[in-house]
């Protein structure tokens, strides 16, 4: 038998996923990675050169490395690499290979059975160039499926209710809404909208620009605008977006950026994610709107959607998950693996297209919020003691996030963080976890010190806290496993155990491992 794979044909990356025992997963490359870039290109010696590697020479030889064509799917648009033209449907055939030959590769086998996505709002002669690149590949394409539903089933794959779900995907080209309406295993897109022209990449040219400023205020000097050094700069703003996904704050570091005669200039500057967000808030905003559109559409209101689901790599930043969940208030938002969901889910339709038993995958999510006490103004005056989540309740795992605290007092020298779980919003009706100091701060007024807190909560259930001082750096850290603060209530678990096991005089806990042991 051959294995069946499921594909995401993105406009940045594609994905390759497969089933086994009914759960999907995505077969990475050789280095490990998930993600092939949607780049094709070609060394000038002839060399084909397929994801990371026609990335990398994209910025040196842009005509000899295509990108993004899947927004040329089904036009007369021809790609020219050396001395041949190529059809969106060939270039795109060559991703499909390669990453069928990575799929053979790790599985062993002949994979030639796959189901390949495409936006809702893809035409007929876009899904049908889509089809015949699956076919250039070697492909039997089982069938062309709509994104939002494939990320839909990853949630739900045997729903037997009717359920309305919105999908908002946010990729690195491409913004799209849909509403799907699921009912068993039909599947119906009922309205999607959206800028085929927003993304990350925009993001990253934003903070390019910023950063350009910055370096003319510093040094008084303009970045030059070749095309390696827009190359290192844009690189450098991806760079700094992603970290400021998981971080309150980044620095940016360039060193050599520009030479004037024998000086060499650098670009160093300390991004906060704040700034970064007053960037790409308007482009944001723009995204609610198509929401709008998409539930007119559909003739709903936002309360008629059971679930909204985000997908797509630029969904990470924590301004996108704020802004969907302000704009749809009664409706759970939930995200897992958000550049993965599209091509999980498109495995799973090719496993029910195969015959295959299929299962919902499992999502791993916090039980309890995790947060800190802290002093909250409120119009009787500062209040301490306050609760300040920082992990919500539900977030799926491993997860990250942080939050920038101030400091309360006039010349305060020290902040102790005090980590509780639970969902009191006064802080000490719920379970302590531990607490630190942050000493040594600089003597400022009130407000004037910030200090980002970081919560790092990861698969083993091991949630590591750490406190930064954002002026001097001042760091301490706090790790704090969940065996020993009874999360899952192991010590009553590892109770009935020994109890149990005494029952039958046994020792208990053989299978244990020592760590749990030494939390008693
Ligand atoms: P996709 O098209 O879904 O693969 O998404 C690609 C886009 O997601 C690119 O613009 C990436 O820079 C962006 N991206 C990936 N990871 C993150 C992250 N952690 N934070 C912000 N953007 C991200």
């Amino acid at each position: 038998m051959t294995a069946v794979v499921g594909i995401d044909l993105g406009t940045t990356n594609s994905v390759i996923a497969t089933l086994e025992n009914g759960q999907p997963w995505v077969i990475p490359d050789e280095e490990g990675d998930f993600l092939l870039p949607s780049y094709v290109g070609m060394t000038d010696t002839g060399q084909l050169l397929v994801g990371q590697a026609a990335r990398r020479q994209y910025a040196a030889a842009p005509e000899r490395t295509v990108k993004s064509i899947k927004r040329q799917m089904g036009t007369d648009y021809t790609a020219t690499l050396n001395d041949r033209t190529y059809r969106p449907q060939e270039i795109s055939a060559i991703l499909l290979r390669s990453l069928k030959q990575r799929a053979e590769a790790v599985l062993d086998e002949a994979v030639t059975q796959a189901v390949i996505t495409v936006p809702a709002y893809f035409t007929d002669a876009q899904r049908q160039a889509t089809k015949e690149a699956g076919e250039i590949a070697g492909f039997e394409v089982l069938q062309i499926l709509n994104e939002p539903t494939a990320a839909a089933l990853v949630f739900d794959v045997n729903s037997e209710e009717t359920e309305t779900v919105l999908v908002y995907d946010l990729g690195g080209g491409t913004f799209d809404v849909s509403i799907v309406e699921i009912t068993g295993d039909v599947t119906e897109v009922l309205a999607s909208h959206g800028n085929n022209r927003l993304g990350g990449d925009d993001f990253d040219r934003q903070l390019q620009r910023h950063l350009a400023d910055r370096f003319f205020q510093t040094h008084n000097v303009e970045v030059p605008s070749d095309a390696a050094t827009q190359a290192r700069l844009l690189q450098a703003a991806e760079q700094a977006k992603i970290a400021l996904s998981e971080h309150a704050f980044t620095t940016v570091r360039e060193p050599f950026l520009v030479s004037q005669g024998e000086t060499a200039l650098h670009l160093e500057t300390d991004m906060a994610r704040e700034d970064f967000e007053n960037l790409i808030k308007p482009l944001l905003k723009d995204t609610l709107g198509a929401i709008d559109r998409a539930l007119e559409d559909a003739s709903m209101t936002a309360d008629d959607i059971d679930r909204a689901i985000l997908v797509g790599g630029s969904t990470r930043i924590p301004l996108v998950q704020h802004l969907v969940e302000d704009h749809l208030p009664n409706t759970p938002v939930t995200s897992f693996e958000p550049d993965l969901c599209v091509g999980l889910g498109a495995a799973l339709q090719a496993g029910v297209l195969s015959g295959a038993e299929v299962e919902t995958v499992l999502v791993d999510v916090t039980p309890h919020s995790l947060g800190i006490a802290a002093v909250m103004d409120t119009p009787m005056g500062p209040m301490p003691g306050v609760f300040s989540t920082i992990i919500p309740r539900n977030s799926v795992i491993p997860t990250s996030r942080s939050e920038v605290y101030f400091t309360a007092m006039d010349r305060q020298e020290a902040v102790d963080v005090e980590v509780f779980q639970g969902e009191n919003p006064l802080a000490q009706e719920n379970v302590p976890l531990g607490s630190f100091r942050i000493e040594g701060l600089p003597p400022k007024p009130a407000g004037a010190v910030q200090v980002e807190v970081h919560f790092d909560f990861d698969l083993s259930g091991i949630l590591t806290v750490t406190a930064t001082e954002k002026g001097k750096g001042q760091q301490n850290t706090l790790v704090v496993n969940d065996a020993e603060t009874g999360r899952l209530s192991s010590h009553d678990l590892r109770q009935s155990r020994e109890a149990i096991a005494s029952l039958f005089d046994l020792p208990a806990g053989l299978d244990d491992d020592d760590d749990d042991a030494d939390a008693e």
